[in-house]
């Protein structure tokens, strides 16, 4: 998907024109991946205006990824939240892709060298449904990749840093490759894990299973959002290590996250999932959409409005 260009950029304290948002090619973060990095959405609401998404679950995620790698972040929490918010303001977006990304700049040469500077940028841009309108109504056909989610102890899928999405890429090649929209990578045991860059939920007998924290998985924010209103509506969530083979039987698969929102999955490997029919989907899909419209009564404070 081309990336929609906004006006201007935050970039340490001040706006910057986007076509001069530019680091030295000497930067870490480029060459050790030490680079923090969220992704929230601006949804431009019926009763509420342009709101952002759990902004403060995606910053509070954002200042998590970079305490891991000892990635220092100037501005405060709350400083990053508003700085959200005046980035699509700024941009006069109605709805926007919000990125704060935070690495470590150019100082000395290796990879921990902790004393380097360090750079925090958010970018705000126009953004559509990540796997396309028709995916989103119709359902997507995936496969399970080949390449697994390397386990905590390794490279923590947890925090959300630049480098684990090597692993999304080989992923997502690999799917696209074999004609597939996405790939489902396995944990290292070959339980289920989830996608390259969405978490993945089976409808089982009603009930709705996930992968845990321990199977290799980024704790998505849409996921947690996902549990909550299927709890609203009286379905049972089982967070549990997954075995591959469930994929088959499945009644109803869907992936989440901030970029693919809540999609469908119509096929795994080429295996039809369930007879087609999706209900528990579309009831959680009006749920999470109605949040946006007012349908869905927002009772965690999840819309921030950015004016
Ligand atoms: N897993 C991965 C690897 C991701 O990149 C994402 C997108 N951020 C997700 C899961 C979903 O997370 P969220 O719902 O917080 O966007």
């Amino acid at each position: 998907m081309p990336i929609q260009e906004a006006e201007k950029i935050w970039k340490n304290g001040k706006f910057i024109p986007w076509s001069e948002a530019n680091t030295h090619i000497m930067t870490q973060g480029l060459h050790y991946g030490s680079a923090a990095w969220d992704g929230a959405r601006a949804y431009d609401t019926k009763h509420k205006g342009t709101c952002i998404f759990r902004n403060r679950d995606h910053v509070e995620r954002l200042f998590f990824s970079a305490s891991v790698y000892r990635i220092p972040i100037d501005p405060s929490i709350e400083e990053v939240m508003q700085i959200s918010k005046d980035v699509v303001r700024e941009n006069k977006l109605s709805s926007a892709y919000i990125r704060p990304l935070a690495y470590m700049d150019y100082g000395e040469i290796g990879p921990a060298m902790p004393t380097n500077p360090h750079s925090l940028c958010v970018i705000a841009f126009p953004f559509g449904s990540y796997l396309g309108a028709d995916g989103m109504a119709n359902g997507v056909d995936v496969c399970v990749s080949s390449w697994r989610r390397p386990p905590s102890g390794t490279i923590p899928m947890g925090a959300k840093v630049s480098g684990n999405y090597l692993s999304s890429r080989l992923i997502s090649m690999e799917a696209k490759e074999r004609g597939f929209a996405e790939g489902i990578a396995l944990a290292h045991d070959g339980t289920l894990s989830e996608g390259a860059g969405a978490n993945l939920f089976v409808v089982k007998n009603g009930r709705l299973l996930t992968p845990t924290t321990a199977n290799s998985i980024l704790e998505g924010i849409t996921r947690d959002t996902i549990i909550t209103l299927a709890g609203e509506l009286g379905i049972e969530v089982v967070e549990q290590p997954l075995p591959r083979e469930i994929l088959y039987s499945a009644d109803e698969i869907f992936m989440t996250g901030t970029a693919a929102e809540v999609t469908p999955i119509r096929s795994v490997d080429k295996i039809q999932v369930g007879d087609g029919n999706r209900p528990v989907t579309t009831a959680i899909e009006k749920a999470f959409f109605g949040l946006m419209s007012g349908e869905t009564e927002d009772k965690w404070g999840w819309l921030d409005p950015v004016e």
